[in-house]
């Protein structure tokens, strides 16, 4: 194993030192580390995004809590950015998915759908993609009234002082509707089940929270709009009798979790039990030496673009580690 240039095998096939799948913020990051430690990282950045490069931001406008841009940055362009740094140390970049890898002995092998790549390490950064309600209306309103993320778009011009409400009945809807008390007017949390799921604690908070009004049985149809198109209220429908009310809001929050995409290490790389790939505490270590994952993938708790760059260096510089120690 050479930390500082590809090597070729006995048979003088080319064996990568490390191969990054993702380009989140994760992945770049992982990828700025690597190129930098001389280690020619090998990075398939997906396409699963209508063939643009870059993960979830991607999907967003503003990104105002991304530090070192005092007047905010737009998702897409932060996602460039970080993608030319990539490229400017060296790294190679190829806009194709990886369909399947083999972990199960070294040299590791990864194959996308345009080749087959053998490496050393692997960085895994493919994210997480947080479950949509498919209304009819959603991709219309998706980042402009309709919002996966509190933390992200609650202070945004777009929402603060208004009605908003967010759907679920969880941790993360229940965290997410005390979140954003600290910004809305109101806060309504739409309960499709006669109950709520959180923990005793979150549903003691939410219930007793006079900025909060829980409705249960209620079914989230579709946002409704005003003559400027712009996202006035949601459609609901009760669950026990069938009957339809609106709702004025002008946001709509999902708190219906996420699922991580770790598919391709399922068997080979231990996991949760919803699917997140278990990293060892404090590291990026998966269970299988050589293997480490970064971001939304190894992360059910934080999920914001920062800790996914934070955890990214992690991974490059545990896998420059593990490269030297192995050579
Ligand atoms: P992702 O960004 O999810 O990127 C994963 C990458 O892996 C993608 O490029 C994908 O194509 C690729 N991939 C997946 N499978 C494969 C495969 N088989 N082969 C190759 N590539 C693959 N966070 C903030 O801090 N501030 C914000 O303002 C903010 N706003 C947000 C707004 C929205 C609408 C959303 C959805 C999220 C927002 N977030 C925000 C959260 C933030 O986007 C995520 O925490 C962060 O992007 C996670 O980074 P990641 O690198 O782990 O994964």
């Amino acid at each position: 194993i050479s930390a500082s240039a590809n090597s070729p095998s006995s048979s003088g096939e080319i064996i990568e030192n490390v191969v990054i799948i993702g380009s989140g913020p994760a992945g770049y990051t992982a990828a700025i580390y690597a190129a930098r430690a001389n280690l020619k990282p090998v990075v398939f950045e997906g396409y699963q995004m209508g063939g643009v490069p870059g993960g979830q931001l991607m999907t967003t406008t503003e990104v105002e809590n991304f530090p070192g841009f005092p007047e905010g940055i737009t998702g897409p362009d932060l996602m460039e950015r970080m993608r030319k740094q990539a490229e400017r140390w060296g790294a190679e970049l190829y806009p194709e998915d990886v369909e399947s890898l083999s972990v199960k002995t070294a040299p590791f092998t990864v194959q996308s759908s345009e080749r087959k790549v053998k490496c050393h390490s692997i960085i895994y950064a493919t994210g997480a993609t947080a479950k949509r309600l498919r209304l009819p209306r959603e991709e219309e309103f998706w980042s402009r009234g309709i919002s996966a993320c509190a933390i992200c778009d609650g202070a945004s011009p777009l929402f603060k002082g208004q009605v908003l409400a967010v759907v679920g009945g969880g941790d993360t809807a229940t965290e997410e509707a005390l979140y954003l008390t600290k910004y809305a007017r109101h806060v309504h949390l739409l309960v499709r089940r006669d109950q709520l799921r959180a923990s005793k604690a979150m549903q003691d908070r939410v219930i007793n929270n006079p900025n909060i009004t829980v409705h249960y049985n209620t079914e989230t149809v579709d946002v409704l709009s005003n003559t400027k198109g712009q996202m006035s209220g949601i459609l609901l429908r009760r669950v026990d009798t069938g009957e339809e009310t609106e709702l004025e809001a002008k946001g709509l929050f999902y708190g219906i979790g996420h699922s991580p995409n770790s598919q391709l290490l399922e068997g080979q790389v231990e996991l949760d039990s919803s699917g997140y790939v278990l990293v060892r505490e404090g590291t990026s270590n998966t269970s299988v030496e050589g293997v480490f994952a970064a971001g939304d993938v190894q992360d059910h708790e934080w999920r914001q673009a920062v800790t996914a760059a934070g955890s990214g260096c992690m991974a490059a510089l545990s896998a420059e580690r593990y490269l030297t120690s192995n050579n």
